[in-house]
């Protein structure tokens, strides 16, 4: 039978098969993803063919085959090192959710998130949110930073998740796809998925409880369908997939502005920093390119930090 994952705990997986039902599986033998050790190779939103092994009260199954890939979000393990953790398999599509106050999201964190998803293959929408109590400093600021984004072609949506301005757009967005939600706790994630979704009991905020108290629980990924024809994927833990571990010459070409201009450099592999010819560093000294995302882009080049990691696009 072919099904899809909507949780995974590392030991047992729950699939939906393709009728519907759900059934909780095991995985036979072992899976392996190319060149990564995971805790749990199975992710939500995988597509898998599995055997029914019992049906009735307990219908359990056997997962033998993963299908391939769109792609798919990994985390490091905090206790493993060399580990990492599967997130989620085949996302369509990654709803970022920005504030500029309370709490701040600064652009690097923006950046790093952007540059991640498009090393992910992951497409990713920004959502201003809290546009209802923003000071006039604040929406010129929000008005600016959208404008930025959009020039890159990122689409961005100004919004209230507590009054509902622009969540029908949102909405629209979704219908069809498997969606992530992201973004510092205190943005309104919750708040939003409870006026998209009312009614699920998602994990989304709990993170921030948890680091409060300082524990470091493993969390799983579960997945939802909602009556519009979309799926969320719960990541309870995961504010972002921020930091990468990308080889310094890729991270140019997930900034989509710097790809566009990177044949105009010099040099081949030209990282855009201190080169001659430099096409990135003219446009930047034009104007055309944001000092921000440069500072970002440099920020990452240069920085050693290296928390969470990033797998590779599939196929
Ligand atoms: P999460 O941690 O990202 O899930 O954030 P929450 O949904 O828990 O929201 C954090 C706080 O921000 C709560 O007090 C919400 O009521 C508030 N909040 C969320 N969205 C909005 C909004 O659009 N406008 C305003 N004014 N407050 C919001
Ligand atoms: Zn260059």
């Amino acid at each position: 039978m072919k099904g899809t994952v909507y949780k995974s705990t590392g030991s047992w997986y729950r699939v939906k098969s393709e009728d519907g039902s759900f059934y909780d599986c095991r995985i036979k033998g072992r899976f392996r993803i190319e060149g990564i050790k995971s805790t749990n190779p199975v992710a939500v939103g995988d597509e898998v063919l599995f055997q029914v092994l019992g049906e009735g009260d307990e219908t359990v199954g056997q997962i033998h085959e993963i299908l391939p890939r769109r792609n798919y979000l990994v985390r490091k393990s905090v206790k493993l090192s060399k580990q990492v953790h599967m997130i989620a398999a085949n996302v369509d599509l990654v709803f970022m959710l920005i504030t500029l106050e309370n709490p701040r999201t600064y652009p690097e964190f923006i950046d790093r998130f952007l540059a991640t998803a498009e090393a992910y293959g992951v497409p990713c929408i920004l959502l201003f949110n809290k546009v209802d109590t923003l000071s006039e400093h604040l929406r010129d600021e929000t008005k600016y930073m959208a404008a930025l984004y959009r020039d890159i072609g990122y689409t961005c949506i100004g919004i209230s998740a507590t009054t509902g301005k622009n969540v029908e757009q949102v909405v629209e967005l979704m219908e069809g796809k498997t969606c992530m939600f992201a973004g510092h706790s205190g943005v309104g994630k919750s708040t939003l998925i409870n006026r998209i979704a009312p009614g699920l009991e998602l994990k989304t905020s709990e993170t921030s409880e948890q680091h409060k108290q300082g524990q470091h629980t493993t969390t799983f990924a579960e997945m939802y369908d909602l009556p519009f024809g979309a799926r969320i994927i719960d990541t309870p833990g995961i504010k972002g997939f921020g930091l990468v571990d990308m080889e310094k010459e890729e991270i140019g070409d997930y900034f989509p502005e710097f790809f566009a201009l990177k044949p105009g450099c010099r040099f081949h592999n030209c990282l855009h920093l201190d080169e001659p010819g430099c096409a990135v560093k003219e446009a930047l000294e034009e104007g055309k390119v944001a000092l921000s995302r440069y500072r970002s882009y440099v920020q990452m080049v240069t920085g050693d930090d290296d928390t969470y990691r990033m797998g590779p696009k599939e196929g």
